[in-house]
C-alpha cells in the first residue's frame, strides 16, 4: 500500500518508535525525586530540548500537551499573563480557513469572535485584517502557518507586525509547517505556536504549545498539579514526549532537503495535469508547502475517486481528513470562493519522510485508469 496522506498523520519514524520503547521500558513519574523519577525527567527534558530546537527556542518555552487541538484550546483564551500581570483580550480574530480546533473559538464567547477573510489563493487578506484590528479592544489573532488542505503559507511576518502594532497577541497553528518550513517566532512576531507530533512522524496524542517568551503565556487549560511549570496539569506522557523529541530532531534535519519533497510534488502535479489539462490546482499560484498538492477535476467526485484509489491501495485524502466520515464541502475551499461543485471534487495528496519516487510513480500509474473509469471526458485527447 502507498501512503500519500501525511497531512492527516505521518507514519511513525523508527527513531521515534525506539525512543518510545526505551521510555516505556522504564518506571517512574517525572515529578518523583528518586532515581526512577529522575530518569523519566531526563528523558522528558531531552525531548523538550529537541522540540524547542525545531522552533529555535529554549526548552523552557515548550509546554507538552495532548496534541495540537489542546495546544490551540490553551492559546485561545481571553486571559493571558504578561510580565506577571493579567492581560485581558476582548476578542478573537481567526482566519477563515483555520482548523476546526481554532474555528471552534477556544475559550472565547461566540459574540467575541470574528473571522478574517482569505483571497482566492487562501491567503489572509491583510487589509481586511488591519480593518478588523482597528475596530475594538485588544485581540487575540490566530492564523495558521500553512493550511492542511491546500498547503498555502500565510504571510506571517506581515500579520505579526499588524497584530503587535495593535497591541494584540498572535497565535500561530504551525502543525502543518513543522518540518516543512522554518518555524520562526521572532520573524513572525508570534507569541505562541501549536505543534502536533504525529504530523512529523512522532506518536499521536502529544503536541506542544511553544511560546516566544515565558513572560507572556495563556492561562492554563488544565489546572491541578504543577507539572509543566504550572502551565499544564497532569502526569506527563514521557514515552510520547520521547517519541515527539526524536521526530522533531529528524524533522529539523530534513528542513535542509525539502526540495526533495517539492520535486516529487511537482512531478505529481505535472502528471495529474498531463492527463487532465483542466485540473484546478488550489493555491497553485501562491507560496505553498513543499509536500502538498490539492486539486480538482470538475465532475470527478472526490469521494468516488478516493475509493477508487483505495481499491488500488493508494491512500489519498479528499479535503480535510478531520471532516471525513461526513461528505461535507471543504470550508477552506468555500472561503477561497471555490464553487461547491468543484470543491466536492478536491483531492489532497500530501508527502512526507517516507515518500519517494515509488509512491509518485504508483499514483501516476493508477491515475489515468481512474480518470478513464470515472470521468473519461476529462482526459486529454492524445494525438
Ligand atoms: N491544526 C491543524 C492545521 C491540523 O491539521 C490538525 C490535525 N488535522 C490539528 C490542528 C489538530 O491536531 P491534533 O488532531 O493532533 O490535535
Amino acid at each position: 500500500p502507498i501512503y500519500l496522506d501525511h497531512n492527516a498523520g505521518a507514519p511513525l519514524r523508527a527513531a521515534a518508535r525506539e525512543a518510545m520503547i526505551a521510555a516505556l521500558a522504564e518506571t517512574g513519574n517525572a515529578s518523583s525525586v528518586h532515581t526512577h523519577g529522575r530518569a523519566a525527567r531526563a528523558r522528558l527534558e531531552l525531548a523538550r530540548e529537541t522540540v524547542a530546537q525545531l522552533c529555535n527556542r529554549r526548552a523552557r518555552a515548550v509546554t507538552f500537551v495532548s496534541g495540537a487541538t489542546e495546544a490551540n484550546m490553551t492559546a485561545l483564551t481571553p486571559v493571558w499573563q504578561a510580565d506577571g500581570a493579567p492581560l485581558y483580550l476582548d476578542r478573537l480574530i481567526r482566519g477563515a480557513t483555520e482548523h476546526p480546533s481554532v474555528a471552534s473559538g477556544g475559550r472565547f464567547a461566540v459574540k467575541d469572535q470574528t473571522v478574517a477573510a482569505v483571497d482566492s489563493q487562501g491567503r489572509i487578506d491583510l487589509d481586511a485584517l488591519a480593518h478588523l484590528l482597528g475596530q475594538g479592544g485588544p485581540a487575540l489573532v490566530s492564523i495558521m502557518a500553512a493550511n492542511n488542505e491546500t498547503g498555502v503559507v500565510q504571510p506571517l511576518a506581515e500579520i505579526g507586525k499588524l497584530v503587535q502594532g495593535h497591541g494584540g497577541v498572535f497565535h500561530v497553528d504551525a502543525v502543518q509547517a513543522a518540518g516543512r518550513m522554518a518555524i520562526d517566532l521572532d520573524e513572525w512576531q508570534a507569541d505562541a505556536v501549536s505543534l502536533s507530533a504525529h504530523k512529523i512522524g512522532g506518536p499521536q496524542g502529544i503536541g506542544a504549545l511553544v511560546v516566544r517568551s515565558t513572560a507572556r503565556v495563556p492561562a492554563p487549560l488544565l489546572t491541578g498539579g504543577g507539572q509543566e511549570n504550572w502551565r499544564r496539569a497532569g502526569t506527563e506522557n514521557v514515552a510520547a514526549a520521547a517519541g515527539f523529541g526524536a521526530a522533531a530532531e529528524a524533522a529539523l534535519a530534513e528542513l535542509e532537503t525539502t526540495h526533495r519533497l517539492s520535486a516529487l510534488r511537482d512531478r505529481l502535479e505535472a502528471g495529474v495535469t498531463a492527463i487532465c489539462p483542466d485540473a484546478v490546482v488550489f493555491s497553485g499560484n501562491a507560496h505553498r508547502l513543499p509536500n502538498t498538492l490539492c486539486f480538482a477535476v470538475e465532475g470527478l467526485a472526490a469521494e468516488t475517486a478516493l475509493i477508487a484509489f483505495d481499491l488500488e491501495r493508494v491512500s489519498v485524502s479528499s479535503g480535510s481528513a478531520c471532516s471525513s466520515g461526513k461528505v461535507s464541502v471543504s470550508h477552506v475551499l468555500t472561503a477561497m470562493g471555490v464553487d461547491e461543485a468543484l470543491a466536492r471534487c478536491a483531492l489532497r495528496i500530501s508527502l512526507g519522510w517516507d515518500s519517494g519516487e515509488a509512491e509518485v510513480e504508483r499514483f501516476l500509474e493508477v491515475w489515468p485508469a481512474i480518470v478513464d473509469r470515472l470521468k473519461p471526458e476529462a482526459r486529454t485527447r492524445a494525438a
